[in-house]
């Protein structure tokens, strides 16, 4: 059975970059009935943020990317803790197996002393600076006179001199390491934590992960790992390494990426649709096979495919980003697009206390259609709430339109005498002000809108009209002074 496992360490929010992560491990995993599983790497204790494991899950779930095992909802007991800092000890009995073996060892370097040593290397023109393996052969009376008189130490892995190791990669395909490049390293820090290269083996092994899907930046860490697979003759899994995803300059995508939003929490708080973030997300350097994009979560499950990993990175757009968003929108059901949009309403703006629900609800509608996300309904609203002040642009506007006077003051008289106030009957009035004026077209619908909605742009104009009722419009054309 496959299982896969998207690993964060809470230094921080659910992201874009870490969502593609879990969602090519979910999508990954859920194509072949497999499970996800989520697992909290927070050995680096100095980086940790306090909320956010609650980010992490809180996110992931309204994005739909639901684990199958978390700390939330552990498996069966052999696949051991589903969060590092409850598996320190076992980290540091795997490590002991290790040095009784001869794998690794106790190192009483100082940081001073490593300082210094890398001064050095860097002295003599070294680039790539490497610990020199001073304590990789102490005997054994000077380990236990160290050990008396010196209590920190730290624990490292002897990298097997003239190694190779190759990586077949499900996007790259062989990438090879010497292990001549790398220095033994630290396994066990000196304050007794496991690192992340090795607990993310123990704990890969002890889930029985069958493939380790990640971010490209994890590439140079892997033959490391596989080293220490190796060491404790475990079988690895397989290896994917997801390429970059860049913001419009081509940089790194990243909280400080100008034109995006960068946190899953963000979107959510924008009004984004969890379902269309999932879809789009799961374009971020995956394709699918045909040319249809608009794919919903089950859709992506069944047509996933490990071989359309892009080789190359992505480009986070958030245009299209917003124009998923609006297909989703528009294909939602009256009723769950207005529960949905109300959250978005800004309520210190506008006072909907004092309207009916009817009314709101049919104001709210006219924008479905043009609505990318929530909060963007705040852009439609202003006039039918506040007592907009026409801008200068806008009577410009007007004003280039010859005798625009003229079909606004036939409009006014038709509209103060309607007695039966519906979208119909003012339909009929827009037409016979425009065979009485003679005018059709913009010069007849733009002098009508922009006096009667003090806006240039919206839906239906007798939509508009009629939901801002006679009382209001013939108010809003008294403002215009002729
Ligand atoms: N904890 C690592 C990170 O957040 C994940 C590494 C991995 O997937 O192996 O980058």
């Amino acid at each position: 059975k496959y299982r896969l496992r998207y690993a964060p360490s809470p230094t921080g929010y659910l992201h874009i970059g870490n969502t593609r992560t879990a969602l090519m491990d979910y999508l990954f995993a859920k194509h072949y009935n497999g499970d996800f599983i989520v697992r909290i790497e927070d050995t680096d204790i100095a980086r940790n943020v306090e909320d956010a494991i609650d980010s992490q899950f809180s996110n992931l779930n309204w994005l739909g990317i639901i684990p199958d095992e978390s700390i939330l909802n552990p498996g069966a007991s052999k696949y051991g803790k589903y969060i590092q800092s409850e598996k320190l000890e076992i980290y540091r009995e795997h490590a002991q197996t290790l040095i009784n073996n001869n794998f690794a060892y106790k190192c009483f370097c100082s940081s001073e002393d490593l300082e210094k040593d890398y001064e050095k290397q860097v002295a003599r023109g070294i680039v790539a600076t490497k610990y020199s393996g001073k304590c990789a052969n102490l005997d054994i009376p000077t380990i236990e006179k160290l050990e008396r008189t010196q209590t920190e130490y730290s624990i490292r892995f002897k990298v097997p001199a003239n190694g190779i190791w190759t990586i077949n990669d499900l996007v790259r395909g062989q990438v090879t390491f010497e292990a001549k490049d790398l220095g033994d390293f630290v396994i066990i820090k000196s304050n007794g934590i496991a690192t992340y290269n090795f607990a993310v083996v123990v704990d890969d092994h002890d889930m029985e992960i069958t493939h380790v899907v990640r971010g490209e930046e994890h590439i140079s860490n892997t033959p490391r790992q596989m080293m220490i697979f190796d060491a404790f003759n475990w079988v690895y899994p397989d290896f994917c390494h997801l390429t970059l995803i860049v913001d419009s300059t081509g940089k790194k995508l990243s909280k400080r990426s100008g034109n995006s939003l960068f946190f899953i929490e963000q979107y959510r708080s924008q009004g984004y649709l969890p379902e269309a973030m999932f879809n789009y997300i799961a374009l971020l350097g995956w394709s699918p096979p045909g040319e249809q994009e608009i794919l919903n979560k089950e859709e992506l499950i069944s047509i996933f495919d490990e071989k359309r990993f892009s080789k190359s990175p992505s480009t986070f757009d958030m245009v299209k980003m917003k124009w998923i968003n609006s297909q989703y929108m528009k294909k939602l059901s009256d009723e769950k697009y207005l529960d949905f949009i109300k959250n978005f309403i800004d309520k210190t703006r506008f006072d909907t206390t004092s309207k009916t629900k009817e009314w709101i609800d049919q104001v709210l509608l006219l924008f479905k259609k043009e609505v990318e996300f929530g909060i963007q309904i705040n852009d439609h609203l202003n006039i039918f709430f506040n007592d907009i002040q026409i801008d200068q642009e806008v009577r410009n506007q007007l004003e280039e339109l010859e005798n625009y006077e003229i079909p606004i003051t036939i409009f006014k008289n038709k509209i103060a005498n309607l007695k039966h106030w519906s979208i119909e009957a003012i339909k009929e009035v827009i037409k016979e002000t425009g065979i009485e004026a003679n005018l059709k077209g913009k010069n007849l619908f733009m002098p009508i809108r922009i006096s009667a909605s003090k806006s240039q742009h919206g839906p239906s104009l007798a939509d508009v009209i009629f939901l801002l009722g006679q009382t209001n419009v013939l108010k809003n054309i008294d403002s215009f002074k002729f």
